[in-house]
């Protein structure tokens, strides 16, 4: 890293456990070089009973953003004065600024993903949803979908009841048809717009599982989005895509979200040809398989 630590450094990082894996420090740091900003950003792992103590603690350093991750981002909200609109409504945190009087949180994964829809042209408005899976990442695209009018949004899950849980969530904030299947009822489906596929099911090294092997559900829209990247194309993104289907991988949702997260802790807006650099810097260094 080229950047320097000195006297008047400041500290971003990030919670969770595990955190070795992550590519965050990757994204800020970087972002911090590019734009000249004195910041070191660094992961802390917290043990399970520890996450009080964790943020009592980065209050006490004076850490000035925080982002969370598994198993912490619902946990965390009792320990903020506040939480964002977005995050409410997702009932999860993954971002937090420092104020004097405590942390704020945000959740920048609705977010991400939306900036990264825009980027790649795929509009939400108006469409028929279909959602592949009912865990975190898919309460985050539920609620964004709610929030940019979708026609309808369809839940698909191994456990029923949590995809009518999420539909009944989306549906306390927003006005749009909901249905839920089990993921062995994916038959029933009709013609719809997109889907977002948010299980971990064909991320690396088990590249070779897709959740949904049926190849009459690939007749039957026109976009893919899988909120994995590693591999850069799934199983269910290959299938997509041989089929005529217009694929998007989760890679700018997981950068952007990040970016996001960066320019709360700052108040400022990156403009798009310095995030489209760093983004490029980012793909090179992790050796992404294109
Ligand atoms: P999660 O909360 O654990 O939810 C996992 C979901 O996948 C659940 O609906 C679960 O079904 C389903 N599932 C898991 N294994 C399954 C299997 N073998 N067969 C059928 N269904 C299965 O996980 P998450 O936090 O939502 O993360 C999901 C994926 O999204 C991960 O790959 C993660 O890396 C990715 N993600 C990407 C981004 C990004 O920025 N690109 C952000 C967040 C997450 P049940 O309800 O039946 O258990």
């Amino acid at each position: 890293m080229k950047q320097k630590i000195n006297g008047k450094t400041k500290v971003l990082g990030l919670i969770g456990n595990p955190v070795e894996h992550t590519i965050s420090p990757l994204i800020h740091n970087t972002l911090s070089e590019k734009l000249c900003k004195d910041y070191v950003y660094v992961p802390f792992k917290v043990n399970r009973g520890n996450l009080s103590k964790a943020i009592e603690g980065a209050k006490a350093l004076n850490v000035t953003g925080l982002n969370v991750t598994v198993p912490y981002k619902e946990e965390v909200i009792t320990e903020l004065i506040e939480v964002s609109l977005f995050a409410k409504q997702i009932g999860a945190v993954n971002t937090l600024k420092y104020t004097d009087d405590g942390y704020v949180g945000y959740n920048t994964d609705a977010e991400g993903l939306h900036k990264s829809l825009l980027n790649n042209d795929i509009v939400i408005n108006n469409n028929d949803i279909v959602i592949i899976g009912a865990g975190g990442a898919a309460k985050a695209v539920g609620i964004l979908c709610g929030s940019e009018n979708a026609n309808s949004i369809t839940i698909v899950n191994r456990t029923k009841e949590k995809a009518q849980n999420l539909a009944n969530n989306i549906k306390k904030y927003y006005n749009v048809k909901t249905n839920v299947l089990g993921i062995d009822e994916i038959d029933r489906i009709s013609s719809f717009d997109i889907a977002f596929q948010t299980t971990p099911i064909g991320m690396s090294p088990n590249t070779e599982h897709n959740p949904i092997i049926e190849e009459e559900f690939y007749k039957k829209f026109h976009t893919a989005v899988d909120l994995i990247y590693n591999p850069y194309k799934t199983k269910f993104l290959l299938k997509a895509q041989e089929n005529g289907i217009k694929i998007l991988n989760g890679f700018e949702m997981l950068y952007y979200q990040g970016v996001r997260a960066y320019e709360i802790w700052n108040d400022i807006e990156i403009k798009q040809d310095i995030l489209e650099d760093v983004k490029n810097q980012i793909i090179d260094s992790i050796n992404l398989d294109i």
